[in-house]
């Protein structure tokens, strides 16, 4: 999937540290654009298990019509489905330097199997959570449109597309996610609010938690990201003289 932006100023910088970066927030809150901010910024590879799953979804049998029908429906995935696309995911060479996590964990059973997969790949983990107020995501939400060839996604007062209903980059009809309508976004939310939300809780205890303001810019709420996640110090110390980049 590609985002219609990109960084800020363009630059891409090589980390030498194998983190994983935990986006945690609602829908909406622009965790999948900041996810790919980063990933393109620090040259991670982005783990974002609702891509993961549409694609999932896409595919005959049993397991894929179970996808379909749960994402459809804006309930969560079962853990031990999650469990096996993580596994598999995070054990591809690809990950051995860290990667972006957009959509994982949601809940705790996930976040202790993510703790016992990233103790078995020496990773640290770091967690950002991205603050919006509830009015504003269900706007964001509700005006939300994509592609329907290359996942770029629009917003029909944010971030229109030149043409209405069309993509910019390749020409393709827009859509509404299925789970982007009204009565979806309200369950999503309650969901988030039940399941998810406790992990916040989680990891303020362990201290892994930075909370960053997601209003605004998406320039500017990923700077925020940066400083709040000390990326910032890697990206300095990598971008210095001594360093090719
Ligand atoms: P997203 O694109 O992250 O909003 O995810 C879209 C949908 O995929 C969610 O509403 C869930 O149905 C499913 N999904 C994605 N990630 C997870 C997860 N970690 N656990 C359970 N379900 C998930």
């Amino acid at each position: 999937m590609r985002e219609g932006g990109g960084c800020a100023d363009g630059a891409t910088t090589e980390i030498d540290m194998p983190d994983i970066i935990v986006l945690m927030g609602p829908q909406g809150a622009g965790k999948g654009t900041q996810a790919h901010m980063l990933a393109e910024r620090f040259r991670l590879p982005l783990v974002a298990t609702g891509d993961m799953l549409r694609e999932i979804a896409l595919t005959d049998g049993p397991l894929g019509l179970q996808v379909r029908e749960v994402q459809t429906a804006g309930r969560l995935v079962s853990d031990d489905i999650l469990a096996e696309v993580i596994k598999t995911r995070l054990s591809k060479a690809d990950c051995e330097r860290g990667c972006i996590l957009d959509g994982f964990p949601r809940t705790l059973p996930q976040a202790r199997l993510l703790e016992t997969i990233s103790e078995e790949l020496g990773h640290i983990i770091h967690v950002i959570s991205i603050e919006v107020p509830r009015e504003l995501l269900f706007k964001r939400l509700s005006g939300r449109r994509t592609c329907s060839s290359c996942g770029a996604i629009y917003h029909l007062e944010f971030k229109p597309s030149q043409t209405e209903g069309v993509c910019d980059l390749d020409g393709q009809p827009l859509f509404t996610r299925s789970d982007d309508h009204e009565e979806s976004i309200a369950r999503r939310l309650a969901l988030y609010d039940e399941k998810t939300r406790p992990l916040l809780d989680h990891y303020e205890q362990s201290g892994r938690l930075k909370k960053v303001d997601g209003t605004g810019k998406p320039e500017d709420v990923f700077d925020r990201i940066v400083m709040a996640s000390g990326l910032q110090d890697a990206s300095e110390s990598i971008l210095s003289p001594n360093h090719s980049v």
